[in-house]
Formats: C-alpha cells, structure tokens, sequence
C-alpha cells in the first residue's frame, strides 16, 4: 500500500488556484493538477475552518462530531463554549487507519491527546506544551521557532509587521514539516497551510489589484508555498495517494451583514433591560437567537432558560424567518443566498444542539451575528470573506477516479482515501 500524503490550504478558493497553477505562480500545484482530478469543494456548513476542518478529519458532518462553530452553546444554555479538540464526538482518521500519522497544523486539534505518530494542532492553540504528541518534540520545535500560528492582530497596526510574522510562522511550518518528514516511519502525512486565510482576510484587495503594494506579497506567499508542495512532490513515489485541498473558499467582502439587527428590528430577538447586550441576556420575549456567522436558533420552552416559543410553533416561526431573509436587500441587492433546515444538512446523535437554520449570504455579503449593532450593514478591516461551494480539491494517485463524488464536500475526503486504500 502506498502512502497518503495531505496538503491542506486554509480558505484556498478553486478560482485561485486555477489562476496561480495558470499563471506560473504555483508551477508544482499545476503539475499536480495534470495528473490527477482537480474539482471544486463544498465546505461544511457554515463555513468557518473549525466545522470544516472537524468534519474533513472526522468524515462527518456536525451532527455527528458536535461542532457547528467556532463558538458554541453549552447544551440548553446561552453559556458560550468555545470547542476544542476534547469536545470532537467524533473520531479523527489518524485513529482508525494503520501505520503512524504526522498531522501538522489542523485547526480544532487542541489539545492533543495520546495517538500514533505526531500532532501538533493548529488554531486555536493555546499552551505550546499541550499543543504537541509527544512532548519530546516540543525542544526541537522550539528550536526551529516554530510558530503555532501567526499574530493577526499585527494586522491591526502594521500590515508589514503582520506579513513578516506571516512569513516566519510559513517558514516554521516548512522546517517543522521537513524534520518529521525525514525522522518519522509514517504512514499518513498531513500538513496544513493556514496563513493563507489570514492574508485573504485582510489582503483579498491585493489579489484583485494588481497595483495593490502589496500584491507581490500575496503571490509570492502562494510562490513559497508551492515550492514547498514541489519538493513534497518530488519524495514520493507513483503509487502514494496526494490529496491538497481547502477547507472552504474565499472572495471579495463588500458589506458585513448583521443578523442579529435583522431579529432585534422585526421583533424575534430582545435583551433584558438595562443590561448588556450579550447572548447571556437574552430577554424572555426572544423567538430566535443567531450565533456566528449566521445560526438561527429558535428560543424553546424547556431548552433555554428565558424559552419562550413552544415547540409546535418553531416551525411557523422559521417560515416566518425564512421569508424576511428570503427579502433582505442591500443597495438593492439580495443578501441571502440559502437558507437551509437543521434536517437538510445536519444528522447524528448530535443533532439537537445544532441551530434550526443557518443562511449562506450572496456574492460580497458576510454574514454576522454581531448582537451589538444598531445597523444592518457595515465593514470593518477585513477585505475578504469565506465562500461555502468554492473551495478546491485535487487528487492524485487514486486507481479509481470514480471514488470522488460528482459535487465533492469536505467531508467526503476521508472516505476518498480509505477506497484508495483497500
Ligand atoms: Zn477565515
């Protein structure tokens, strides 16, 4: 059996990558584009990288492994919980297939625990200590000043400081890679790239604009990168298995859409007088709550402490919601793109803590719970946002193409490798 080899590219649009493998940006990826399958890829949903990441490792969707966001509620509270690697249902790949695994940077692995090989989690990582099996490797790391992820809040102060971060933490990532590469008798290999969303977050303009000071740096970030999957490339033999692929796609922002005004102003959301206006203040009268980045939960008797809504109404009341999303326009243009039911796209033992609806915005529009406006739309520093069905996928080495679903999800990869590897 040959080996399995996994080039992760946090928030890496399809559009980008055909761009860069055309243009000789990313000369490496192109070549490996032409000898295997290169499809666009649905996230999960939504599309933040610790539900998708959760559910490429998993082969799951949230119903299954518990998390739907990057924040969560604890269990029928409005107690906010922020999930870690501890809180995943589900169990990730490395702990089912045979041989060691080195996983490099994943997002939603912290802490690590007891596995076979190596893992050193990506964001949100916290203590360097708990953020690498086995401990042993934490000298060696240091040593290479690996970075566990870049400080985007430099971005914040100085774009050049941020970028110079961007790049040491790029840089680590590489020598960290290079050493377990060589030193481990591995079986899997996963290294993930997730600089890259950071710098379309803030830089998606110096992508577009050619005259942007900074679009030179944005390609040659994507030059650096794909040198490193050219020498991964030139290490393996015919019959490894290479999947690269993003956890969700990327484009242009042009508004931040808050939900949470949308529910304030037509009267299904409320806070308690006189206090802070936080999901822990949620006032009696609330039908429906919205978490990050567009969640819809219904305020239930019985669930919540303040529930108000009987469950026989629910379904009204998401009719009623579905209608006013359906019509929300901005500068006369549509902001909703889909609107998708808890059954439509969530199933597993899990499945109650998910919220009832989550939307998907249009074109431009990030969608946003922000509780703390007193406007439907704004725009902050970022310049780029996530996409649901633009993400990318390339495999290579698979005896049987067949195994790639016609729309290909993120949490089809797992199952992907396994058929390769009967
Ligand atoms: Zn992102």
């Amino acid at each position: 059996m040959g080996k399995t080899i996994i080039i992760g590219l946090d928030g890496v649009p399809f559009g980008m990558i055909k761009d860069f493998s055309g243009n000789g940006v990313m000369p490496n990826t192109s070549e490996l584009i032409s000898n295997g399958a290169f499809k666009p890829l649905h996230s999960s949903i939504p599309e933040v990288s610790s539900v998708a990441w959760s559910s490429m490792i998993t082969g799951t969707n949230p119903g299954s492994h518990g998390t739907y966001g990057f924040m969560d509620l604890h269990p029928n509270t409005y107690q906010m919980k922020f999930p870690n690697f501890n809180d995943l249902k589900a169990r990730p790949f490395w702990d089912e297939w045979e041989g060691k695994s080195v996983i490099i940077n994943v997002p939603s692995t912290y802490p690590v625990r007891e596995m076979n090989g190596v893992l050193i989690s990506g964001f949100v990582s916290i203590d360097f200590e708990k953020s690498v099996h086995p401990k042993s490797l934490v000298p060696q790391l240091k040593g290479l000043d690996y970075r566990l992820d870049v400080d985007a809040q430099l971005a914040h102060g100085s774009m050049d400081r941020f970028l110079e971060d961007l790049d040491k933490t790029l840089d680590a990532r590489i020598e960290a890679y290079r050493m377990l590469w060589q030193t481990i008798d591995w079986q899997t290999f996963m290294l993930v790239f997730t600089g890259t969303d950071r710098l379309m977050h803030f830089l998606w303009n110096a992508y577009e604009q050619k005259d942007h000071e900074y679009h030179g740096y944005f390609l040659e970030h994507f030059r650096k990168i794909d040198d490193a999957v050219g020498e991964i490339l030139s290490q393996i033999s015919d019959d490894d298995l290479v999947i690269m692929h993003s956890d969700h796609g990327f484009e242009r922002l042009d508004n931040d859409i808050y939900i949470a005004y949308v529910l304030m102003d037509k009267g299904y959301l409320e806070f308690k007088a006189g206090e802070d206006v936080t999901i822990n203040n949620i006032g009696s009268g609330t039908k429906a709550f919205v978490l990050d980045p567009a969640r819809i939960y219904i305020n239930y008797k019985g669930k919540y402490p303040c529930g108000s809504v009987d469950y026989e109404e629910g379904d009204a009341i998401l009719g009623e919601l579905e209608n006013i999303f359906k019509a929300l326009e901005v500068d006369g243009k549509k902001v909703v793109r889909d609107i998708y039911r808890k059954e439509q796209i969530y199933s597993g033992p899990y499945l109650d803590d998910g919220p009832e609806m989550v939307l998907i915005g249009t074109e431009g529009f990030n969608l946003k719970a922000n509780l703390k406006v007193t406007q439907l739309a704004g725009k902050a520093i970022f310049t780029g946002k996530h996409t649901q069905d633009t993400g990318f996928l390339i495999v290579k080495g698979l005896s049987d193409e067949a195994a790639i679903p016609e729309v290909p999800s993120i949490s089809d990869i797992k199952g992907i490798v396994e058929q390769s590897r009967v």
